[in-house]
């Protein structure tokens, strides 16, 4: 029966089951392809780099998407990642309990945007926190496919990334927005023009910090974050002082 004719009644309706041959082949792009041919060939993870914004992107990718330009450089990572979040699973995708638990990460890289979401060494997934540094560990050359599958894992190597404070210390990619906050808010209490007297050292110790883009301890943050909430009561009283003068003024 025509697809295009209407059926009057159910029992005309009819259908048959059998299979239509498909071929088709993927392609993962012109810098996927280079990708993954690195990993297969060279056991390495491939980036590509912006010529404007110097952005190093992984996986490699063949443009900016910043800049709208061909990324002309492709650079291999030769030193280790870190884990900048991770996950315990315990199930697979049909809820069905999983033998192991896996530990699930995202890897990052030192001045690398992107990064790999991979499984962590079972045997020293233990102990894991955000920073742990960890290398990729490679299925032997001949049973490569140049897929993300011929990394087995990622295992930790021992070392954190950033040193002891490597929770709160990120790389200077990612630190710059909490940067830039922190900036924002030293500039709000300059200009509130409120009188700082004892805090005045201790806000000149943070204020150089922030500067350095160094991390602030607890006592710090919670030190300038109130400094910002009286500044901003500050200057709320000063406007509306400034608001009200006038009219006094003017009515007396
Ligand atoms: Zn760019």
């Amino acid at each position: 029966m025509p697809i295009l004719e209407r059926i009057e009644q159910q029992i005309q309706a009819r259908h048959w089951t059998d299979s239509i041959p498909l071929e088709y082949h993927y392609t993962a792009g012109v810098a996927g392809e280079e990708f993954r041919r690195e990993l297969k060939e060279n056991g390495k993870l491939l980036t590509s780099k912006c010529p404007k914004c110097k952005t190093n992107y992984l996986p490699a990718r063949m443009f900016c998407p910043t800049c709208f330009l061909e990324t002309t450089e492709k650079v291999s990572i030769t030193g280790s990642g870190y884990v900048y979040s991770f996950t315990i699973v315990a199930g697979d995708k049909s809820a069905n309990k999983l033998a192991e638990p896996t530990t699930v990460a995202m890897i990052k890289f030192e001045g690398v945007k992107g990064g790999i979401i991979h499984k962590i060494d079972p045997a020293s997934s233990a102990g894991l926190t955000l920073g742990t540094k960890v290398e990729p560990v490679f299925r032997e050359r001949k049973v490569r496919t140049g897929a993300l599958a011929d990394i087995l894992f990622f295992r930790p190597t021992g070392a954190v990334h950033g040193g002891r404070h490597s929770v709160a210390k990120v790389p200077s990619s990612q630190a710059e927005p909490e940067k830039t906050h922190l900036q924002n808010l030293i500039d709000m209490v300059d200009e509130s023009g409120y009188p700082l007297g004892e805090e005045e050292s201790d806000l000149s110790v943070i204020r150089e910090k922030i500067g350095r883009n160094e991390h602030l301890s607890r006592e710090e943050d919670s030190l300038l974050h109130k400094i910002v909430d009286r500044a901003r009561e500050w200057h709320r009283a000063e406007k509306t002082s400034a608001d009200t003068e006038p009219e006094n003024t003017m009515s007396g």
